[in-house]
């Protein structure tokens, strides 16, 4: 078989599974190519996708600015390394700094890398300028967090898949319970050496957890109150998924530092980014911190083109409307359904609780049923299932969408 041949499904699934890490186990389903909402597999068959690459897609796929953007600037100059200046980084830096209202922005690749930039920023401030004794900062974090999968990162999840023998882990972190501000409070005036609060505005890989409203704005207070960073890991929640650019937008929150990633670059390329005030990053110095394609050419005309489109296509309110829609439709559904407990979230990030154990397979065995009536969605935890497609869905195709689901959950009744 050479290299380039047209491969059937089986064969591109038995290729992975010989040649690949075992690291993921993915829905059977081979996607060849993407277009808007839908992607279709090597046999033709056309999808909707609902998972968006866990949000990295809210511009649709293969978007056309996008595409345009990064294809004219790869033909132009793909790379410098940060040991030169380019031409588009400054750009970009300018219009994303201005964007989210921060004085500047740290260029990084992936999510994870953005979460290990803000947490050593964090630390750094805190020796710094607030003035704990060295190696003494702590980050407060919540459980059931997910900021990525680096050894610092895993040393304070909570999920023993992603974290046993992969010791010994990170000091340095203090868990709590999510959307308890009473945790945070105790935790924070009890312990001169927090340094800054580490937190996802919604729990999206825990199974899209919605905190209490007024928890952010008030944790924020808190904050305040201690000279603690609020640290908010928008990776999952940014970039208009829940119905504004960033979700701690809902309550007027403004982060000490934000992370970004994921649609940060529309999933055309990997992208993401630390924002924060001169006051946090300017302890940052030549030679502190780096990597050799964070910033680089192409991330940086990516990135402008895919924070356009968001802007131009007004997609935070598509996602805020069509999210309602979603709700209420499977809301109305749950109301006579035995399979389904619940539907929660906020704008285009929601999930369905189903109604089984969690070890059971039903949920699974849901997304197999959903990708054969041609919709590819995926469980996050047990029998919890995401939903969160491209947020440049129109209204008809969401209809579409929830009748395949209801139809799909019906035949588990
Ligand atoms: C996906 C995600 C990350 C990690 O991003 P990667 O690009 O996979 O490293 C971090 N935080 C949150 C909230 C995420 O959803």
């Amino acid at each position: 078989m050479a290299v380039l041949d047209q491969l059937t499904s089986q064969q591109a699934i038995d290729l992975e599974n010989k040649y690949g890490a075992h690291n993921y186990h993915p829905l059977p389903v081979v996607l060849s190519r993407g277009e808007g909402v839908h992607v279709w597999d090597v046999e033709g068959k056309q999808y909707y996708d609902f998972l968006s690459a866990y949000s990295a897609v809210n511009q649709g796929h293969c978007h056309p600015k996008i595409v345009a953007a990064m294809t004219s600037q790869a033909q132009t100059l793909t790379l410098t390394s940060r040991a030169f200046y380019n031409d588009m980084l400054g750009k970009y830096e300018k219009y994303a700094s201005q964007l989210f209202n921060f004085d500047k922005l740290l260029p990084m690749n992936t999510g994870a890398e953005a979460v290990e930039t803000a947490l050593k920023l964090c630390r750094k401030w805190a020796y710094e300028v607030k003035g704990i004794d060295e190696n003494e900062a702590e980050i407060v974090v919540c459980e059931n967090n997910f900021h990525g999968r680096t050894t610092t990162i895993i040393s304070f999840s909570n999920d023993p898949v992603a974290r046993k023998n992969f010791g010994p882990y990170t000091n340095g972190f203090i868990k709590i319970e999510y959307d308890n501000l009473k945790a945070l409070e105790d935790t924070i005036k009890n312990n001169a050496n927090v340094a800054g609060f580490l937190v996802e505005p919604i729990q999206g890989e825990a199974g899209v957890y919605v905190p209490s409203e007024g928890y952010l704005s008030k944790a924020k207070a808190i904050c305040e109150k201690y000279n603690v960073l609020f640290i908010a890991d928008e990776v999952q929640t940014g970039i208009a998924r829940t119905g504004k650019m960033l979700a701690v937008d809902h309550e007027n929150v403004k982060p000490d530092i934000l992370i970004l990633g994921k649609a940060l670059s529309g999933g055309a390329y990997p992208v993401s980014a630390v924002l924060a005030n001169d006051n946090v990053m300017n302890v940052i110095k030549p030679g502190n911190h780096g990597s050799t394609f964070g910033g680089n050419p192409i991330a940086a005309a990516v990135a402008i083109a895919a924070l356009d489109v968001v802007r131009d296509e007004n997609l935070a309110n598509n996602a805020e409307e069509l999210g309602q829609l979603f709700r209420s439709e499977l809301s109305k559904f749950i109301e006579t359904s035995s399979i389904v407990n619940t539907v929660r979230g906020k704008g285009l990030l929601n999930a369905i609780l189903i109604n089984d154990t969690e070890e059971s397979d039903t949920a699974w065995n849901i997304c197999l049923k959903l990708r054969d009536n041609g919709l590819l969605a995926k469980p996050t935890h047990g029998n919890i299932i995401r939903f969160a497609p491209p947020l440049v869905m129109t209204k008809e195709q969401l209809l579409d969408c929830v009748s395949i689901i209801t139809k799909t959950l019906k035949a588990f009744e």
